[in-house]
């Protein structure tokens, strides 16, 4: 199975999943979310939370009703519920000896190569410290044309800067049916989707269903967005208890196969749009280690040319000057002038701050 394979995971939760019609919170269903979500990391696996209810919460502390709510408002009252949200998921799950984080992120966090670049390396950073990270948009000051507006695009953004393998998307429906399940009787859940444009070609996604911010149109979206990511996605329903282990289970779900091997996504996004601002001129010693898989320090740096910004797209060439690898910058040219051939435990004495240590890391760099 793909999730069994799957080393990085997504989960989209809904509002619609944590608080009920009534405005009651559904804290048994999150209990057995964050059971599922135990046995995943049990099981090696590196999750990632991605969370509504900022405002649902919000609302049910401030006795708002949602639907009535101006964008200003909505976002004082997200503010508000942004810490409802973070209490609720830190009670339930240091229940089950799970440590979380918060991130909340506005829609340049992942559009821009540079801030994604350092989103992905908190991301990493919190798998090493163990924490799962619970994201949310950043409700507070995103405003129409600067918001990812629903959490189905904000986590598949999130898959892709993440390199995940799968995102799950915890709905109200079991996944995409080939007509309105709500309407039609003879509606058929679609379990495999192996060509986007191809095989939703005669459904009509507007009417599938109504339910969140997020319809089956922005489910779609998302499912693009991972398609070229090469992240496999699934859309299921997230109402019963032990969702993911539901989906392990019975399988009844829809399924969005990625048709582009991972590795080619990333290295297509790494070298993709911009044309390379510089060049950094390495070492025979770097380059060996870089041709076995490792991340390219200060101290194989023997030239830096071009001016440029971290994040910036950057050939590296060997000694005789032959380009063999692309990569992403994690410092300026600035930067690197100051800190080439020295030892990456004196960057931070001579920049005067805390940095990366890896001036191209190894996830950043494609080998031509
Ligand atoms: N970020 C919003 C919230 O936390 C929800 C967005 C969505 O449901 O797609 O309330």
């Amino acid at each position: 199975m793909y999730l069994k394979n799957s080393k990085i995971i997504v989960v989209k939760i809904g509002s619609s999943l944590l608080v009920d019609k009534n405005k009651k919170i559904r804290s048994k269903w999150l209990s057995s979310f964050a059971k599922d979500i135990k046995k995943l990391k049990s099981n090696n696996k590196k999750i990632i939370i991605v969370s509504s209810g900022a405002i649902a919460l919000g609302c049910k502390k401030m006795n708002y009703n949602k639907v009535n709510l101006k964008l200003d408002k909505s976002q004082a009252i997200a503010s508000i519920g942004q810490i409802e949200l973070m209490n609720l998921f830190s009670k339930t799950f240091s229940k089950y000896k799970l440590n979380i984080s918060q991130i909340l992120l506005t829609l340049d966090d992942t559009e821009e190569r540079r801030r994604s670049i350092n989103a992905k390396r908190t991301f990493e950073n919190l798998f090493r410290l163990d924490y799962v990270p619970v994201v949310n948009e950043n409700d507070t000051t995103a405003t129409s044309e600067i918001k990812y507006g629903d959490n189905d695009r904000l986590a598949s953004r999130v898959a892709q800067i993440t390199n995940a393998d799968t995102l799950i998307l915890l709905s109200d429906v079991d996944g995409l049916f080939t007509k309105n399940p709500k309407k039609f009787k003879n509606a058929k859940l679609i379990k495999r989707i192996s060509n986007l444009d191809k095989d939703i070609k005669n459904i009509n996604i507007k009417g599938t269903t109504e339910f969140g911010s997020g319809g089956m149109d922005t489910k779609i979206e998302a499912a693009k967005i991972c398609n070229l990511a090469g992240c496999n996605m699934i859309i299921a329903n997230g109402l019963y208890l032990n969702p993911i282990n539901q989906i392990e289970k019975k399988n009844n779900c829809t399924w969005f196969i990625s048709t582009i091997p991972k590795l080619d996504a990333r290295k297509k996004w790494i070298i993709s749009s911009v044309s390379p601002k510089g060049e950094l001129i390495i070492d025979d010693g770097a380059k060996k280690a870089l041709l076995n898989g490792k991340s390219l320090l200060a101290a194989g740096i023997k030239k830096v040319s071009g001016i440029f910004k971290k994040g910036d797209h950057v050939k590296i060439l060997d000694f005789k000057n032959k380009e063999f690898a692309r990569g992403l910058s994690s410092f300026s040219s600035d930067e690197i002038n100051k800190i080439l051939g020295c030892h990456s435990n004196e960057i931070r004495k001579i920049l005067g701050y805390i940095s990366k240590s890896e001036v191209v890391h190894k996830d950043d760099m494609v080998k031509i």
